[in-house]
Order: structure tokens, then C-alpha cells, then sequence
């Protein structure tokens, strides 16, 4: 099982920052910004990749939470970045499906 399925099942002990049916949120161990969560999908996905329409309804609530959490977070009005990493040219390090937000800092563009 994955570490993000780990995470889900409460296998490893991760503080939740958010909990529904189909989404859980949790701040990045490794945090780039003041602000760094993740939004993750509760089913296992491992990339963008293997998203189809039987399965994209999570990206709706995925999308729903954002802004949420960026409320209660702080950075909503100043901004924030929504960054999902996809395979080894993208910098993905863990294989199931994640959404970085990021905020309280001045993000750079292009990101690379
Ligand atoms: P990515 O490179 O997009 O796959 O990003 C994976 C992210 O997951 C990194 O920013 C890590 O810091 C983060 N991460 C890995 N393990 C954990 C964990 N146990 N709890 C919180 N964040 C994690
Ligand atoms: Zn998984």
C-alpha cells in the first residue's frame, strides 16, 4: 500500500487538516512555504495519468476543498499555488494522485 493510501487507512499517524467521503488534506512534511498542504483523493490514483471519467469526480472535491483550506489557512486573498507533479519530468515523488497548495509567500512563474 502506498504511503497517501497509509495516511488514509490512519496507518501513519498524520495530524488531518481535512476529512470527507472522498478527500483527506494534510500539511507537507517537507513544507516549501509557510503554507503547504496537500489535498489528496481517499481512492488510490498514482497518476494523472490514470484519471478518467469513471473516476474524476474527486477532482470536483478536490477543487471544492481548495479554496477552503486556503481560507482557513490565511492566504486566499494574497494567493496561493495549486501544483500537482506528474511523473519523473514533473517531480512527482510519491505515486498516488496529490495537489500541493502553496501560500504565504511571493510564488515564482515560470516555475522551472
Ligand atoms: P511530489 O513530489 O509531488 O510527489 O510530492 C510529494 C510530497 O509529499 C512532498 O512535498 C513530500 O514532502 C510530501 N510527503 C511525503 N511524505 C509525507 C508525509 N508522511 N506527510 C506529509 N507529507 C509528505
Ligand atoms: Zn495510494
Amino acid at each position: 500500500m502506498c504511503i497517501f493510501c497509509k495516511i488514509v487507512n490512519r496507518e501513519i499517524p498524520v495530524k488531518l487538516i481535512y476529512e470527507d467521503e472522498f478527500v483527506v488534506a494534510f500539511d507537507d512534511i517537507n513544507p516549501t512555504a509557510p503554507a503547504h498542504f496537500l489535498v489528496i483523493p481517499k481512492i488510490h490514483i498514482s497518476t494523472l495519468n490514470e484519471i478518467t471519467s469513471e473516476n474524476s469526480n474527486m477532482l470536483a472535491k478536490i477543487f471544492e476543498v481548495i479554496p477552503k483550506l486556503a481560507k482557513e489557512k490565511g492566504v486566499d486573498e494574497k494567493g496561493y499555488r495549486v501544483v500537482a507533479n506528474c511523473n519523473s519530468e514533473g517531480g512527482q515523488e510519491v505515486f498516488h494522485i496529490h495537489f500541493h497548495v502553496i501560500g504565504g509567500k511571493q510564488c515564482k512563474w515560470p516555475a522551472v
